[in-house]
């Protein structure tokens, strides 16, 4: 078994809006499911990993403190009618993402089955739920009967975590992972079961993971529905980190392809900055290249969806798409964190400006409370493409340029 990495900053529960940064204003599905305090896939570019670092904080399994918590928040919220905000959410099934600093599906879940127990409480309630996931044990016969089940209801979809076919890379940086043709093979495991499956290309890295040709292929073969591409943001190094991402990938280029590439250095000649403690590639060359991925993958017959993007509007096409994972396609997702930048940069699209009134009137938050502060920062300027905040009697407008 690999290693664990394992922090104590495990959260009360572990069913959760996330609050933390910017990410309720972004993203649809900020509403998650962490059922683990670690990750055997240890992937370089985690993003939770990073995080946790910080803090050089690691214990020993806290998952059966979990797996007892989580079911009771099931039975609390449909059973017992407990009152409070989650179990609020939880009743009006608004939709889970499983899976948001963790991999719930990783091995260990043979053994301590918490992502089994989640199936079946969300097969039980009739729960809405995205599974980001590089773990290929969801293939197995306990899980793919619950995931049968779930997507006759429309309420799952898989999402694989793939960054590039090349074996030798990705054994460099996701060493704990599945290989690539293992998860493919997954993945058309689901399909041909009626399991509707996507593809993160996250994080997609400049000059790294240049094969994205072929991966569009292989996901067209394997009947992934769309692929989601999010660009890596380098976390800078920490004192007390062994070696950074950067240094990772530096190590990992000359082994795989037999040159260094320093990703810093070259985000910061293509006039990267560090923005919000991220070194992050400019968003004029980050859209050339999402235009082209865009291109490739629609002409497959796939859907494209950006991440957390300053333009979501590249994810218009086909539909209008109010959450970069597509969950509008599927009818057991009815609630869903619409406030957050699809829709807002729509309705600034179609109107000019928008108020908070606006914005209360047609969408549904997760946390109208939290909302509201970062709406008053003026979070969307910097969140959005060409966004201002003005003031009108007072109060905060956003208006789109
Ligand atoms: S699979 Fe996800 S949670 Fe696990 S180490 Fe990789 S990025 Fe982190």
């Amino acid at each position: 078994m690999s290693k664990y990495y394992k922090y104590d900053i495990k959260p009360k529960l572990p069913i959760q809006v996330i609050k933390g940064g910017t990410k309720l204003m972004t993203c649809g599905m900020s509403f998650k499911v962490d059922l683990y305090s670690g990750c055997e896939h240890d992937c370089c570019y985690c993003y939770a990993k990073h995080l946790v670092t910080i803090y050089s904080k690691w214990k020993k399994d806290p998952m059966k403190l979990n797996l007892k918590l989580l079911e009771q928040m099931f039975v609390d919220a449909f059973e017992n009618n407990r009152k409070g905000q989650i179990y609020d959410l939880m009743r009006n099934r608004f939709a889970l993402r499983a899976g948001s600093l963790t991999d719930n599906f990783q091995e260990a879940d043979l053994k301590y089955k918490v992502g089994l127990k989640l199936l079946e409480l969300l097969d039980k309630y009739d729960y809405p739920c995205i599974i980001n996931t590089k773990g290929i044990i969801i293939t197995k016969p306990d899980y793919l009967k619950l995931l049968k089940r779930l997507a006759k209801k429309q309420l799952v979809i898989v999402q694989y975590s793939l960054i590039s076919l090349n074996e030798g890379l990705l054994k460099e940086l996701e060493p704990g992972a599945p290989p690539p043709k293992e998860r493919l093979k997954a993945l058309k495991t689901l399909a041909d079961n009626g399991i509707p499956t996507q593809i993160r290309i996250a994080p997609f890295i400049p000059w790294v993971t240049i094969n994205c040709e072929d991966l569009i292929k292989e996901a067209k073969k394997v009947e992934c529905k769309a692929i989601i591409v999010e660009f890596l943001r380098i976390p800078p190094k920490k004192p007390n980190e062994e070696k950074s991402t950067n240094e990772i990938i530096y190590n990992a280029t000359k082994k795989v392809y037999g040159k260094n590439i320093n990703l810093w250095k070259r985000y910061q000649k293509e006039g990267g900055k560090l923005h919000r403690g991220y070194m992050k590639f400019p968003f004029e060359k980050r859209l050339k290249i999402y235009l082209k991925l865009k291109e490739l993958i629609e002409k497959e017959g796939m859907d494209f969806y950006v991440c957390n993007e300053l333009k979501p509007d590249l994810n218009e096409k086909p539909f209008d798409c109010a959450c970069c994972c597509g969950v509008e396609n599927y009818k057991g997702f009815k609630n869903f964190n619409t406030a957050s930048s699809n829709k807002i940069y729509k309705m600034l699209k179609e109107k000019g400006k928008i108020s908070l009134n606006d914005v209360k009137k047609n969408l549904k938050s997760l946390d109208w409370n939290l909302f509201e502060k970062q709406w008053d920062k003026g979070v969307y300027e910097d969140l959005l493409y060409k966004c201002k905040k003005e003031y009108h009697q007072g109060k905060i407008i956003y208006s789109n340029l």
